[in-house]
């Protein structure tokens, strides 16, 4: 019997840590213009996803992250009708924010589109009804150079990135956050992919300064992905109305109502409250975050 194939995602390797995964099948390997990108079968996560060596989703436990960065700064802004998505390849979030009857337009950009074809052959559980549904606009560029020229105005911005390395890195930049900021519309919210805390403390902290220096309320929130391995995942926020990350477990619930109470099997009204109180350790790395003067 062949020995069985071990991918290592090797994002921690600064912090002397690898997880391995077993591969049952190999579906999907190349070295696209922007990043090495393989997919392949585990025999209890399903198909996983990996972009230079760090694990983007997974068939098992995709739908708490996609769900967590799309209900949340969607059901907090109420009336979200321009949505903007920087990354977002595989189409998983994409597919739960155009759930939102509120959203008129949903553009998503996305540099790979090697990462876009083949999420149609292999998630199109995620890209045959993004792709049919006629308020959606895919547009592959790079996002920093979207949101510096784009003549668009949004009520909601989603950072679906890969990590800081690579193509990016550019998307945690306080050039980015500003361009964001540039095109967003008045009560408009900034939600980022921004890491596990317990291994990527810096990266947590650095965005939410970042936010501080241009937006008024510059927070993160936060959700338990099994394979972003570390603990808790941190969600960076930022926006110009304070209210938004304190909206109310009742006017959620009435929003959710409202938007048709379809399923979700991660995100509730009161998930979504609880997302904002953070573990005293994670606090202490956002109370920190001041922006240098
Ligand atoms: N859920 C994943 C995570 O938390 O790491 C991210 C999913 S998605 C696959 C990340 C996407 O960001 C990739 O498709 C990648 O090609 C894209 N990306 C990376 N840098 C980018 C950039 N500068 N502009 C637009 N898309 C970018």
């Amino acid at each position: 019997m062949a020995e069985k194939r071990w991918i290592a995602e090797t994002l921690f390797d600064d912090l002397g840590f690898r997880m391995s995964y077993q591969v049952d099948k190999v579906l999907y390997e190349m070295q696209t213009e922007h990043q090495h990108l393989v997919l392949f079968e585990h025999p209890f996560f399903g198909k996983m996803l990996m972009l230079d060596g760090a694990t983007q989703i997974t068939k098992r436990d995709e739908f708490i992250y996609q769900e967590m960065m799309s209900h949340v700064p969607l059901f907090a802004h109420g009336q979200a009708r321009e949505v903007l998505i920087i990354g977002g390849g595989d189409c998983g979030i994409a597919e739960e924010v155009l759930k939102h009857k509120s959203v008129k337009r949903l553009t998503q950009v996305e540099i790979d589109a090697a990462v876009i074809e083949f999420s149609k052959e292999h998630f199109p559980e995620f890209t045959k009804p993004v792709f049919a549904d006629k308020r959606f606009e895919s547009v592959i560029e790079d996002g920093m150079k979207y949101v510096a020229r784009t003549e668009r105005r949004f009520d909601a911005i989603i950072v679906d990135s890969t990590d800081p390395q690579g193509p990016g890195k550019v998307l945690f930049s306080q050039k980015f956050y500003a361009a964001c900021k540039r095109c967003m519309n008045k009560g408009a919210v900034l939600v980022t992919q921004n890491g596990v805390p317990m291994f990527q403390p810096n990266e947590l902290a650095s965005s939410v300064a970042k936010f501080r220096r241009l937006f008024a309320d510059g927070a993160c929130y936060v959700a338990a992905i099994p394979t972003y391995i570390g603990g808790h995942m941190a969600m960076g926020w930022a926006s110009d109305d304070r209210r938004l990350r304190q909206t109310p477990v009742k006017a959620l619930a009435a929003r959710y109502r409202k938007a048709g109470a379809f399923s979700t099997r991660y995100w509730t009204p009161e998930v979504h409250a609880a997302a904002f109180a953070l573990p005293r350790f994670i606090a202490d790395v956002v109370a920190k975050a001041r922006p240098r003067r």
